[in-house]
């Protein structure tokens, strides 16, 4: 029974819905029930104290301290400093990372976060060369160099920045698969009817409606842009997903709104909610983003994460999809372009078809297929060779690593 291990980490909730779409389709596909997926917070498992809380501190750093992202981003992409970087995480979370892969036994491993590629690559290569280890990579253009190791059996992009900038790295350009961004299965059978799905959710449905999302942490100011839509004049409706920041979902609830408005914590039922919108808002979060291209939605996009996410808000503005509004008077004249006391104008169908272009709904079942065919390996490349491991396991970065790095 192949068993696929998926690495991921809860620093927003991109990373999870990611490994979590790998890891429905890859149920999906596999009629005889063989593979078993395994999704693991390599974080949690194996940083040290305080770095192990590096996923509740991601939503408040972020809020408070962008421009840090920001400048690390540009300060640790020179490939030296990321090698040296890579060096110094080995040397302290390697033994530790060896525990967590003899806890959770794979004969594949996809990661999906820059923070575990290389490391967990090269001890894997260390110990059982031939099994395969796979990058999906979660940010859709200006991804980090972290994310590419060469040696990683396949990479997979979504944009053409993401490719480029992986050969740029050093991963091999034949083993770099543009695939788009693995998202949740079920917006592949989105509902059509938009009416039907507005008055699910007790929204009127002659007024086109305005979803606003702040990615799983409800992040990027929602309050002042619910604000300026509900302020606008223009006959709307709106949706506010808070997802967990409690404290802004009941700011929200608590306030009279201009317009009819619906307000709500974290929701498991996003593809129906963005079916029922006409306009998606939100940060520049490559996973909502992902999702409001496969749903066919304009996008306004409110905030980004200097360096990491500048290139979303380039791919969506240059493609015609959507606008960066960083503030609520931006909001306001930018919903003028799409929307007027009649509703949706010509501009907003012109979006909602660049949108079509971008979209990759089937994104997850085309990279689960492949996984498939690479976990489908003979048993006996399966086990642990002890004797490598123990002549190995400091030596990640030592005399062998030229060999380690070449793909098996
Ligand atoms: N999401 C969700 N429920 C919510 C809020 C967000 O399922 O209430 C999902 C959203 O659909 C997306 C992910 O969380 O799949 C957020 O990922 P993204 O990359 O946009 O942002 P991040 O939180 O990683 O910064």
């Amino acid at each position: 029974m192949p068993r696929i291990l998926i690495l991921m980490s809860d620093t927003g909730g991109g990373h999870r819905a990611a490994a979590n779409a790998l890891s429905q389709a890859i149920q999906r596909l596999d009629h005889e029930h063989r593979f078993t997926v395994d999704t693991v917070d390599f974080i949690t498992e194996t940083a040290f104290p305080p770095f192990h809380h590096f996923g509740k501190l991601y939503r408040p750093s972020i809020d408070h301290a962008a421009w840090f992202y920001g400048l690390a981003f540009k300060v640790t992409s020179p490939l030296p400093v990321k090698s040296a970087l890579n060096a110094v995480v080995a040397s302290i979370a390697g033994p530790k990372m060896l525990q967590m892969l003899r806890r959770h036994p794979f004969d594949l491993i996809v990661s999906v976060h820059p923070l575990a590629t290389s490391v967990p690559g090269r001890l894997l290569r260390q110990l059982r060369p031939n099994l395969p280890f796979v990058t999906v990579v979660t940010d859709l253009a200006t991804a980090h160099p972290f994310w590419f190791w060469r040696g990683a059996t396949r990479t997979f992009v979504a944009s053409d920045e993401a490719q480029r900038r992986a050969v740029a790295a050093g991963v091999p350009a034949e083993r770099v698969e543009r695939s788009g961004l693995p998202i949740d299965l079920r917006f592949l059978s989105l509902p059509t009817d938009k009416a039907q799905m507005k008055r699910e959710y007790g929204l009127p449905i002659d007024r086109p409606m305005v979803l606003l999302v702040g990615g799983g942490e409800g992040m990027g100011g929602l309050d002042k842009l619910a604000g300026a839509i509900a302020d606008s004049g223009l006959p709307l409706s709106q949706m506010v997903i808070a997802g967990r920041n409690e404290r802004l979902r009941r700011k929200l609830t608590e306030r009279q709104w201009k317009i009819p408005t619906v307000v709500t914590g974290f929701v498991r039922d996003m593809p129906r909610r963005m079916a029922a919108a006409d306009l998606l808002i939100t940060k520049a979060g490559p996973g909502t983003l992902a999702e409001g291209l496969a749903t066919r939605l304009p996008i306004f996009i409110t905030s980004f994460i200097p360096g990491q996410e500048e290139g979303n808000v380039r791919w969506i503005t240059e493609s015609g999809v959507g606008r960066l509004t960083p503030s609520p008077d931006e909001v306001s004249i930018a919903l003028r372009g799409l929307f007027n006391e009649h509703g949706p104008t010509i501009l907003h169908q012109r979006a909602c078809d660049a949108a079509a272009t971008l979209a990759a709904p089937r994104a997850a079942l085309d990279i689960a297929a492949r996984l498939i065919e690479m976990a489908d390996l003979p048993p006996a490349t399966t086990n642990f060779d002890s004797s490598r491991e123990k002549r190995g396991r400091w030596r990640v970065w030592g005399n062998r690593r030229k060999q380690i790095d070449r793909p098996p």
